[in-house]
């Protein structure tokens, strides 16, 4: 299948947009040279075909598989099957904003300036039973969260209800959210955990002008939080000058508590929050590779931190799930031309993108960033 997949792209220019600086020379021919045999098996390293090569280290078969998997993600695909394909072996997340109420106006989000709070709006029933629909044609078995910039626990009915609805959709999927925590309380997280929730993150803000105090503050907090949500068991996974997390389990919920020092982690946020708009970026984003953000109005948009509601970020929308589907707007036109801008260094063209720290803070690492650290 990758064969009949990669034979009809052009070749020269998938090899262009694979941020491959360091090989740019010496290593390309070579590339292109697997990529014209007939089998990939034929081609040998020190002998040993390609699926013995040691998987721990990046070997040629894997920048091979990098590049096929580069060629699909940035050339418009037309076949549904293919499409689906596509879909299926690339996206690990797909976020999701079931409505569009945050009860919090925090200075690091663009809901400062954005009204998320005065009314209410939810992503139509038929929309929301659409794509998942869509993702249990193809039994999506990935992460799945029910969180953009809205706060998800606010309106406990309607999120415990969608929540079982995503379980009796795609049950395989890991169905995860991020909350604020202030509307959580002991029975709140029972029924979450009986309604399928696999994981939540609860992110831990400081109030103004506090110091991210560890010992004296964070962890003191959280404790509190633990404690009102009947949490006896918890240990901590990471404490460093940036970030601190305790983990826990419910039943089989994990609960990760998270604070982020935001004088040294805070980013621009697609350019909407000025006051961090300090560092120019200078390295590749691979989000939209293996990523899927659908805001409340069912727009895709090409990352976490741009936003339809956002007016400058209007032209970063890939589509609309209610008009295409997930498989459509992943492979088509829009998406490819995005990746093939964002696989490159720095971006002077795409203004969200210009200033944008994500890469160093993100939760997920997939093998393009494990292979960007290695090779650019
Ligand atoms: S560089 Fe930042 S703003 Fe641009 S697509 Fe990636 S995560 Fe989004």
């Amino acid at each position: 299948m990758f064969r009949e997949v990669t034979k009809n792209k052009n070749r020269e220019k998938t090899i262009w947009h694979i941020p491959l600086t360091k090989f740019k020379d010496d290593k390309s021919n070579s590339l292109g040279n697997i990529l014209n045999k007939k089998d990939i098996n034929e081609y040998k390293v020190d002998n040993k075909p390609l699926e013995q090569q040691d998987t721990k280290q990046f070997t040629i078969k894997d920048i091979y598989d990098i590049i096929v998997k580069t060629n699909e993600l940035t050339h418009k695909e037309t076949n549904t099957s293919i499409q689906k394909e596509i879909f299926k072996k690339n996206v690990r997340i797909v976020e999701m904003e079931p409505s569009s109420f945050c009860n919090r106006k925090c200075s690091f989000c663009a809901n400062s300036f954005i009204d998320r709070t005065s009314q209410n709006i939810e992503m139509p029933e038929d929309i929301f039973i659409k794509l998942l629909e869509e993702l249990k044609d193809i039994n999506y078995s990935n992460t799945f969260s029910l969180n953009r910039y809205n706060e998800p626990l606010a309106n406990r009915e309607f999120i415990l209800k969608r929540i079982k609805m995503v379980k009796d959709y795609i049950p395989n999927a890991k169905i995860g959210l991020f909350t604020n925590g202030d509307y959580l309380n002991k029975t709140y997280v029972r029924d979450l955990e009986s309604a399928g929730l696999s994981y939540m993150h609860i992110s831990f803000y400081l109030k103004d002008n506090e110091k991210f105090d560890k010992e004296n503050i964070i962890h003191k907090r959280m404790c509190e939080v633990f404690n009102k949500i009947n949490i006896r068991k918890y240990y901590q996974d990471i404490s460093t000058d940036t970030e601190y997390i305790l983990k826990a389990k419910h039943k089989k919920m994990l609960i990760i508590y998270r604070a982020l020092n935001f004088e040294e982690a805070a980013f621009d946020k697609g350019g909407t929050i000025k006051e961090f708009r300090t560092l120019e970026r200078s390295e590749p984003c691979f989000q939209l590779f293996n990523q899927f953000y659908i805001d409340y109005n069912g727009n895709v948009m090409i990352c976490a931190h741009v936003r339809s509601d956002v007016l400058e970020h209007t032209p970063y929308s890939i589509g609309n799930i209610k008009d295409n589907s997930i498989f459509e707007i992943f492979t088509g036109e829009k998406a490819s031309e995005f990746r093939r801008v964002l696989a490159l260094r720095g971006n002077e063209k795409m203004p969200p993108c210009k200033t944008c720290q994500v890469y160093k803070y993100s939760l997920f690492e997939d093998l393009y960033t494990v292979f960007s650290k290695k090779f650019l």
